[in-house]
């Protein structure tokens, strides 16, 4: 059983607050572990939410403001000291590459984990592996701000009983998936798609701290899961503007316009208390709105949009 979802390890913006820690965000995606945005305490977070430094296999920052990296020189140190075997692949914008030495090496510690760096400075496919792709797309922040967005190929399950009935087994079975069609001994080519349906991929987008922009746009596209930031409410829509934010209304706007299947809002200033009235704001626009607490676990399962509002969490 495969097993995807996200945690939340803080959903705070700028400053942490009593009920928030600075941002933070893992995804379990089978057996991979993709840790976003580490912001301060980020490491205390994990071990509350049940990650542990072994479990994490890349890390993603979209941009270099504290909140959004502030956590890495703990996690890093973790991994040795944790002695991580595996590498760690960390990608982060190329213009922040001075900022990423200095947290790389904060303090004194032993360096035995490897981990493998990626500036990004074009937009397009970063990683990929055998299970997903992962993009990057630039954002429109204060400073340079990339967005990551991840997608699982399209699959085909066969279907055992019409395999039978058609005599195909073993081998046969394995070239039908390798080449998508199979040529009987009596010269009928079968497909693929005659004996199975198609099954749609799963896929994530990560969008932090940003205006509205095409960058976004893309990273949103059709994805299951949007997790984007909702800094401000409408209300104060000119302090978004100044500062590179969004509003709850701007984030649902994006998600409708995008065809996002579930919006999950996060990255709230400190200024609000409460986050239902981000929901409410985000709901009047997006049938299907979540607004992150620290610990929550979402499924990244393909959402269903009958699932209807608050449908995701877990
Ligand atoms: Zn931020």
């Amino acid at each position: 059983m495969s097993d995807r979802r996200l945690i939340a390890l803080g959903t705070s913006s700028q400053v942490p607050t009593r009920e928030r820690n600075h941002n933070g965000y893992f995804v379990r995606w089978d057996d991979a572990g993709l840790l976003f945005d580490p912001g301060e305490g980020t490491q205390r977070q994990m071990t509350h939410f049940g990650v542990a430094a072994a479990d994490i296999t890349a890390i993603f920052l979209t941009h270099l403001h504290g909140d959004h990296c502030l956590g890495l020189p703990g996690v890093i140190q973790r991994l040795s000291l944790d002695g991580v075997t595996h590498p760690v692949d960390l990608y982060y914008p190329a213009s922040g590459a001075e900022y990423v030495q200095r947290l790389r090496r904060a303090s004194i510690f032993t360096e035995t984990a490897t981990i493998r760096e990626h500036p990004i400075a074009t937009p397009g496919v970063i990683r990929e592996t055998a299970r997903f792709r992962i993009e990057a797309h630039p954002l429109d922040h204060t400073v340079e701000s990339w967005g990551y967005r991840l997608v699982e190929p399209d699959a085909l399950t066969l279907l055992p009983d019409k395999l039978a009935a058609l005599g195909l087994r073993g081998p046969a079975v394995g070239w039908l998936k390798r080449q998508g069609f199979f040529d009987l001994p009596d010269g009928r080519r079968i497909l693929a798609s005659e004996v199975g349906h198609p099954k749609r991929g799963g896929s994530f987008a990560f969008v932090m701290d940003s205006r509205p922009c095409a960058g976004a746009l893309r990273l949103a596209e059709q994805v299951d899961t949007l997790l984007c930031e909702a800094t401000f409410l409408e209300s104060e829509a000119a302090e978004a503007e100044r500062y590179g934010h969004m509003t709850a209304r701007q984030a649902a706007r994006l998600a409708r316009e995008a065809g996002a299947r579930r919006l999950a809002l996060t990255h709230f200033s400190r200024r609000y208390q409460q986050a239902q009235p981000f929901v409410e704001e985000a709901s009047a626009i997006h049938p299907n709105v979540i607004a992150l607490t620290d610990g929550a676990t979402v499924s990244l399962r393909a959402a269903r949009p009958e699932q209807g509002r608050g449908g995701g969490l877990t």
